[in-house]
């Protein structure tokens, strides 16, 4: 496999509570209900035995009250409580049939003797107001709490969905210190940032644009690539202009029933303009935004109803009303133009993948909380990153962390940071994957392919890593980091692309005269290449014509050239990657021997990195291409 760097999508859990983690948290509930009863009951039964006192012969309990020992006496039944002068109580018990009175007298104590005494006397089943009370009410009070608290979980859960419409946004409010974000953790997107900060004045002073006649904006759609940070930078938006922040993502609307999703909307609008200034964010708009025309058998019934409520919505409020309405989206191709109408999301402001200052920028924002060794770079970090997103960067520092942790290692080194990168761009190393000597043979030479290829090529990026332990999907991999941060593609650099994709193919072909499935992907890959080439950029012998590959994305739509086209763009494509082939086959002809040398090499060490490879390269006469150091 041929690996141009390019970060994967890999998407950071997004902290939302899914069904089964509220499954779980449910039983969680029983069980802290069930705790906290069974303390209740101990904690009771303890206290009622505290309470117990001790119990003296009734021939004691006379001799105290002659000693005037005693202030009061307490009958209940045949128990005898008394409490003495220096307040502490004692018990007696009297024989059923006689009253305590007799009792003592027959025991000399004198009605005189008595009457500094008082004597109560008690009901039969005499239990104090609170002791008899509690046993009934703490089995009602518990039960009530039991049947709130179940309530309460399942609510949470899926009952939701009954509670018709109620808006699920999850609001930020602008005194939430944990959750705010603001611009200053938004690294790079100058561009997006200016434009935002126009956004941001008008929620915090709309008077003075109202005043003036100018039109407050009522719709800012963030677009770009997964990861870009569309979602942070809405929030960002929000906590610089110190409003709350509805957020709600378009999957989000239709969840349980059809038809929810319109009042869901409803009443979000209704919120927000309650607490406006307010930002509404609608994260992945595309899931309810899809242009209408492409509903296929009326799937989309539900969605398109919940579409036309945004609409109506976003045209019903006045500009008095200071509400923003945000929305992201990595397919703005979709969305129906409806959405994208004066009045609705007329601002649009795109993210792109981050350059390498902003990358270098980024893992700055996310190194501020980890310890780093003295010997991190993140310069070199971020040049060896391109095509990683926001996320990417997020998700390689905090696989960094991970393995300094995993290695007892108090900070985060240079060399974590390095190994991330691959696992982020490829997946985790696959150390169970163990090949046959055969097919690691196989693996070594198609890799020493597309090495040799890409190195022999002068179009073609250099190499700086070959390896041939299996990750993610790939059972080895080359990569090759482009010289400098490209915006723009040549044509000779597509072609050599090409041919280096199909490096490895040829390499198999040649030496075993024989190839495997390992390849698919390469073809793959080149072939899409050669396509675009055709139908996009004009990069070939039908001239200058933009052929769009409309099937790509929408299954009804008309193809937008002719019969007649589609045959020439197939023997097009056919003969760029006839080209690339004889290309590939040439070099890996001319330079068997060195083909040969990478490709033991790697079976012996697995990995090589540059500088290994550039020895190699030099020592059989092949100047290695040198990367512009980048100031
Ligand atoms: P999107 O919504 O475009 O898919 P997110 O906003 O969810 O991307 O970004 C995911 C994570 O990536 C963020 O939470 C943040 O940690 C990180 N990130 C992305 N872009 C940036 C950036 N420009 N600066 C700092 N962190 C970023
Ligand atoms: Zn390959
Ligand atoms: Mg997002």
């Amino acid at each position: 496999m041929a690996i141009k760097q390019k970060g994967n999508r890999t998407k950071q859990p997004t902290g939302k509570i899914s069904l089964g983690k509220k499954i779980g948290g449910f039983s969680q509930q029983i069980v802290v209900a069930l705790v906290i009863f069974m303390a209740l009951t101990w904690g009771y039964s303890f206290f009622e035995q505290k309470k117990a006192t001790p119990t003296i012969p009734l021939s004691e309990f006379a001799s105290l009250v002659l000693q005037k020992q005693i202030t009061s006496i307490s009958i209940e039944g045949d128990n005898v409580t008394a409490i003495k002068i220096d307040k502490t109580t004692v018990k007696s018990m009297k024989e059923s049939n006689s009253s305590v009175l007799e009792t003592l007298r027959s025991y000399g104590v004198s009605t005189s003797t008595l009457a500094s005494t008082t004597v109560t006397v008690r009901s039969e089943r005499g239990l104090s107001f609170w002791g008899s009370i509690i046993p009934i009410i703490l089995p009602i009070l518990f039960l009530a709490f039991m049947i709130w608290w179940l309530a309460r979980g399942i609510k949470g859960a899926n009952m939701q969905a009954l509670s018709f419409g109620q808006s699920r946004a999850k609001i930020i409010y602008p005194d939430d210190t944990k959750e705010r974000v603001t611009f200053k953790d938004v690294a790079g997107a100058k561009e997006a940032k200016e434009e935002l900060a126009e956004i941001v004045e008008f929620l915090r002073n709309p008077k003075k644009f109202i005043d003036i006649g100018a039109q407050i904006p009522k719709g800012v759609l963030l677009m770009g690539a997964p990861g870009t940070g569309k979602t942070l930078l809405a929030r960002a938006v929000a906590g610089e202009a110190g409003v709350p922040f509805f957020h709600l993502s378009g999957s989000e609307f239709e969840e349980m029933f059809v038809g929810v999703g319109a009042s869901r909307v409803r009443d979000l609008f209704d919120m927000a303009k309650k607490s406006s200034p307010a930002i509404i964010f609608i994260d992945e708009i595309d899931a309810v935004g899809r242009a209408r025309s492409t509903n296929i058998g009326g799937q989309g019934e539900g969605r398109e109803q919940t579409l036309n409520q945004i609409l109506v919505e976003m045209d019903g409020f006045e500009q008095s009303i200071n509400l923003i309405v945000m929305a992201a989206t990595n397919r703005p191709d979709v969305l129906d133009p409806a959405l994208l109408r004066p009045g609705r999301f007329d601002r649009r402001v795109t993210l792109d993948l981050p350059d390498r200052s902003e990358r270098e920028a980024i893992l700055q924002v996310h190194v501020k909380v980890k310890p780093l060794a003295e010997d991190v770079n993140l310069k070199v970090i971020a040049e060896r990153t391109p095509g990683f997103s926001g996320a990417d960067l997020y998700s390689l520092m905090n696989e960094g962390a991970i393995l300094a942790a995993r290695e007892e290692r108090k900070s985060v080194a240079q060399f974590d940071l390095i190994r991330s990168i691959e696992k982020v761009m490829l997946g985790p190393e696959r150390k169970s994957h163990v090949l046959t000597p055969h097919e690691k043979k196989i693996t070594a030479y198609h890799e020493a392919g597309h090495a040799l290829v890409a190195s022999c090529l002068p179009d073609a990026d250099p190499v700086h890593k070959i390896s041939i332990i299996a990750r993610g999907h790939a059972g080895g991999y080359t990569l090759k980091l482009p010289l400098d941060e490209r915006r723009l593609m040549s044509r000779a650099t597509f072609l050599d692309d090409i041919a280096m994709s199909l490096g490895g193919y040829v390499a198999e072909k040649e030496i075993f005269g024989d190839i495997t499935t390992g390849p698919s992907n390469d073809l793959q890959v080149a072939t899409g290449m050669a396509r675009k080439m055709v139908t996009k950029y004009g990069m070939s012998t039908l001239g200058p014509v933009a052929l769009s590959d409309e099937i790509e994305r929408n299954f009804f739509a008309q193809k937008e050239y002719s019969e007649m086209y589609g045959e020439k763009i197939d023997d097009e494509v056919k003969r760029i990657m006839e080209e690339a082939l004889g290309r590939a086959r040439k070099i890996i002809i001319d330079r068997r021997d060195v083909l040969v040398v990478i490709a033991e090499e790697l079976m012996r060490v697995e990995n090589i990195e540059r500088e290994e490879f550039e020895t190699i390269l030099i020592a059989h006469g092949i100047t290695p291409k040198r990367k512009e150091e980048v100031v």
